[in-house]
């Protein structure tokens, strides 16, 4: 770690977001369920909040100021998440729902115009259940073969295996960019490489990736990129996908009706252009601009700072976390995003949670919907801990007291 740099402001950040201020049963709220939800900075707050009080009007439909000052806003967000992925025009940000919508519906119009009977179709082991079952099921109903890269011991993708699996059958490669259960950062970008080489199509599932690092969506090359707004700052019920321009026009719309169409008539109707053909309906108007606002938050602090903040704390809770006597850490990639998976010894990862709960610390238990990833590390749910880039070391170090006090409740 180099010394030359300005610490990470983190005690004035921490002012920034009010839920920080908590008490939990009690105690001060360690919020460490990062990869969940992101907790909001007090511009998206207000943002949404001014909003609501003084501007809320439909976006399109209105001639009046107040209608298009929100279609404007909503249209400024999309701007400024083509330029937070250096996506090359605007048209190709479609908003959705989150990253579970954006792989529906890749699924649903991509993949049932494109895939015939026998393409494959590859994901991983680490992936969301949002980046299998829809595979899962289209697959089912095409005659489609789903092949699963495998996961090597410490958490990292077998490339070599990967690269044998590619082919010309290989229609489509699905992979997260990072595992949420796990945190291994996948390199994704040589990935899409070598599936671009063997003539496949690659959506990145971005919904771990972005709140933590810089994305280059023309720099990595991939076809679609989705993420969900409430995991980066953002409101829920907002999420985005990234798609090549030429994927996106031959795709068929995904779902249809007001405000996706160019003419409609009994006999027949023409839809609109992108990226308005896959926003049937009225949109997360409110939350949308509320989304451009947290993007110009993560901006204002720098995506290279967080990344370097965020991995001083994962370093730190790796080496804590360590040292606790029958503490075992599940996903130990050497490219990880702060977050952390254990296993305590004889103790279920529900009584850790609700454990830590009584002393103020929010974590994660369960099997993170990532099920088959679970079963390959032979557990039924881990802990997991997920850092923000307003945690502190201080808060870490409660979280080993806690865990300290559920290995002495369960002795
Ligand atoms: N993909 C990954 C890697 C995730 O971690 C999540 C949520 O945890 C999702 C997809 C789904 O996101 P959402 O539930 O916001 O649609």
């Amino acid at each position: 770690m180099t010394t030359s740099l300005a610490p990470f402001p983190v005690e004035k950040i921490r002012k920034e977001f009010p839920i920080l201020t908590q008490k939990m049963n009690d105690q001060a709220f360690v919020y460490l369920d990062n990869a969940a939800t992101s907790q909001k900075p007090l511009a998206v707050i207000e943002r949404l909040s001014k909003f609501y009080r003084n501007e809320n009007a439909n976006i399109h439909r209105g001639v009046y100021t107040f209608s298009q000052n929100s279609t404007r806003e909503c249209e400024e967000a999309r701007e400024k998440i083509q330029h937070f992925l250096n996506a090359k025009e605007s048209a190709e940000i479609i908003f959705v729902r989150g990253a579970t919508e954006a792989i529906n519906l890749v699924a649903a119009t991509f993949g049932r115009k494109f895939l015939k009977k026998d393409d494959e179709i590859l994901i991983s082991e680490i992936e969301h259940h949002a980046n299998i079952v829809p595979w899962q099921q289209l697959a089912e109903e095409k005659g489609l073969k789903l092949r699963v890269i495998p996961v090597k011991d410490n958490g990292e993708l077998d490339l070599e295996a990967y690269e044998k699996m590619l082919g010309p059958r290989t229609y489509l490669v699905a992979i997260t960019q990072v595992s949420n259960s796990l945190g291994t950062i996948n390199p994704v970008r040589e990935m899409i490489k070598a599936a671009h080489h063997a003539g496949a199509v690659v959506l990145v599932d971005g919904a771990q990736a972005v709140p933590h690092m810089k994305v280059d969506v023309q720099d990595l090359d991939c076809d679609f990129y989705v993420f969900s707004g409430h995991k980066v700052y953002g409101p829920t019920g907002v999420g985005v996908l990234y798609g090549k321009r030429k994927h996106l026009e031959a795709m068929p719309p995904y779902q249809t009706g007001g405000d996706m169409i160019e003419s409609v008539t009994f006999e027949k109707t023409t839809f609109a252009k992108i990226p308005a053909k896959f926003e049937a309906g009225t949109p997360a108007f409110a939350e949308i601009i509320g989304l451009g606002t947290a993007i110009d938050y993560l901006k204002s602090l720098g995506l290279d700072e967080i990344n370097r903040y965020e991995h001083e704390l994962l370093e730190y809770a790796t080496e804590k976390l360590s040292k606790i006597p029958g503490l075992t850490i599940i996903g130990t990639a050497p490219d990880k995003a702060s977050l952390i998976s254990f296993e305590l010894e004889g103790i279920h990862p529900h009584d850790v949670g609700t454990v830590l709960d009584q002393y103020g610390i929010a974590v994660r238990a369960g099997h993170h919907c990532a099920q088959p990833t679970m079963k390959r590390f032979g557990v039924p749910a881990t802990t997991r801990a997920s850092f923000a880039f307003y945690n502190t070391k201080a808060e870490i170090d409660v979280l080993v007291k806690g865990i300290e006090k559920v290995i002495q409740v369960f002795k």
